[in-house]
């Protein structure tokens, strides 16, 4: 194990990180709302997550990551205007929105988010929480809340009084008073300040149609957003643990709600490290979200015959604290380079072991921040590099996959061209579609040419006959 330094966006700066308990770091990421595809933009901070916990298992540490699944309680804004989002998809794929047609949608895409990750090789987390799972620890937090003060109930929520604790607002940043200048579309007059958010909404008013409700000291509703997330981390990993993640969205709302209740409710903080992924951008600084029109899936990609891994290999290009600029151009190149590291990788022959000159400096940029654009780079001078025999040059890339996660060890030498892929891909859409002899009719045009395909759970794969 080396000194892993990670940038801790609390401190605003990289300092050394040790897990809090010898050898084991408990992690928690912000997971999907699920009520849509993720885009490829979600996904990118899930690819850096998964980077930070391979960097750490890379390190000799065990890892246990948590990540939730919201399934109720995040409205359209962040900041609690609007509707819950689940009960909007419900209505958008022209079903009345009841408790069963919410968790129908929760499911089906709790169901693709799982595909997703499967198809980019990230770790599954070794806890996926659902918040509907969890609604009794968020009432009891809800009660330790408002029994230390930091909390107040009007005729439509619980709120927390952000003015009660000094520190809110110290995660992103911002002074009290600014935080109250944000312009608000939509305000509760029972509200005492800006930025106060709820606990637990009534359902009354406004969200006298909620579908998902219970029983709660406030009477009838459903939680906050935030909330879950404190809930579901305090359980899953204690009072105390080392670090939380997220896109950088996250900070100035979620993650600063998520910081003050838990330090409202355990008297201190919660998280050591909390660690934040830049966004993946459209053009030149266009964010990808899931309501907008520029929204990419990663269907999208394997429909036009991209292998998921590309994208991958595309997202360690660039660090993760910086925008990634997402182009069909770019990522066609970074297919072109993923395969010639494949190609190459598979030209390496005989058995070996790790170089140890190699392998330091590729523990030090991994353990500089995840520097993974720079662990890259040394792959492709390792693979390059005359004076290194091809065996150890197998065994120390192999070695080195185990951060990158491009499956190198399963990948073997036929190469499947792009209009058979193409064909694949495009079956398997109508297969979804439940469009069966249109999509038999491309497996014989797949077989035809002398390839097959075969289905997995994470989708398909295509094999030399
Ligand atoms: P959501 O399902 O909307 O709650 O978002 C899931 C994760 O994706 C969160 O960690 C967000 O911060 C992150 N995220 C949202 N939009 C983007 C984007 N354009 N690029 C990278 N990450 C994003
Ligand atoms: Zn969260």
């Amino acid at each position: 194990m080396g000194k892993i330094y990670l940038y801790n966006t609390l401190k605003r700066k990289i300092s050394p990180f040790a897990p809090l308990e010898k050898k084991s770091v408990k992690m928690y990421a912000c997971g999907p709302t699920v009520y849509n595809f993720a885009h490829i933009g979600n996904l990118r901070t899930y690819i850096f997550e998964d980077i930070l916990k391979r960097t750490l298992l890379y390190n000799g540490l065990r890892v246990l990551h948590v990540m939730n699944i919201t399934d109720v309680g995040h409205l359209t804004s962040d900041s609690d205007f609007g509707e819950d989002k689940m009960q909007k998809a419900a209505r958008r794929e022209s079903q009345p929105a009841t408790a069963e047609t919410v968790m129908q949608i929760a499911q089906k895409y709790t169901a693709a988010f799982l595909k997703d990750i499967a198809n980019l090789n990230i770790i599954t987390p070794d806890k996926l929480t659902k918040a509907t799972d969890h609604i009794v620890e968020m009432i009891e937090l809800n009660q330790i809340i408002q029994k230390n003060g930091y909390a107040y109930e009007t005729s439509s929520a619980l709120y927390f009084d952000t003015r009660k604790l000094k520190e809110y607002g110290e995660l992103a940043r911002v002074n009290f008073d600014a935080m109250q200048k944000t312009a608000r579309a939509e305000t509760d007059p029972e509200k005492k300040n800006q930025s106060d958010f709820a606990l637990w909404f009534k359902t009354v008013g406004k969200h006298e149609n909620h579908v998902l409700r219970w029983d709660s000291p406030w009477g009838t509703g459903f939680p906050g957003w935030h909330i879950e997330c404190s809930a579901m981390s305090i359980k899953h990993l204690g009072k105390r643990f080392d670090i939380h993640c997220g896109g950088i969205d996250h900070i100035p709302v979620h993650h600063t709600n998520e910081r003050a209740q838990n330090i409202a409710a355990m008297g201190g903080p919660v998280v050591n490290f909390w660690c934040h992924g830049e966004f993946l951008v459209i053009g030149k600084s266009e964010k990808m979200a899931k309501s907008g029109e520029n929204f990419i899936t990663l269907n999208t990609l394997i429909k036009k015959g991209f292998n998921p891994l590309s994208y991958r290999y595309m997202a360690l290009l660039t660090h993760y604290r910086k925008p990634l600029q997402f182009t069909w151009e770019g990522l066609e190149a970074s297919q072109n380079a993923s395969n010639n590291f494949y190609d190459q990788f598979l030209s390496l022959e005989g058995d070996g072991g790790i170089n140890k000159n190699y392998q330091q400096k590729f523990l030090k940029a991994v353990n500089d921040d995840l520097n993974i654009p720079r662990a890259l780079a040394l792959a492709w001078d390792l693979l390059k590099d005359k004076k290194i025999n091809s065996g150890d040059k197998k065994a120390t890339i192999l070695k080195f996959d185990e951060v990158f996660g491009l499956k190198l060890s399963e990948t073997r030498k036929i190469e499947i061209p792009k209009e058979i892929m193409e064909l694949a891909a495009k079956r398997d859409f109508l297969r979804q579609e439940k469009k069966w002899d249109d999509a038999d009719d491309l497996r014989k045009q797949v077989e035809e040419r002398g390839f097959k395909i075969k289905d997995t759970d994470s989708g398909f794969e295509v094999t030399k006959e």
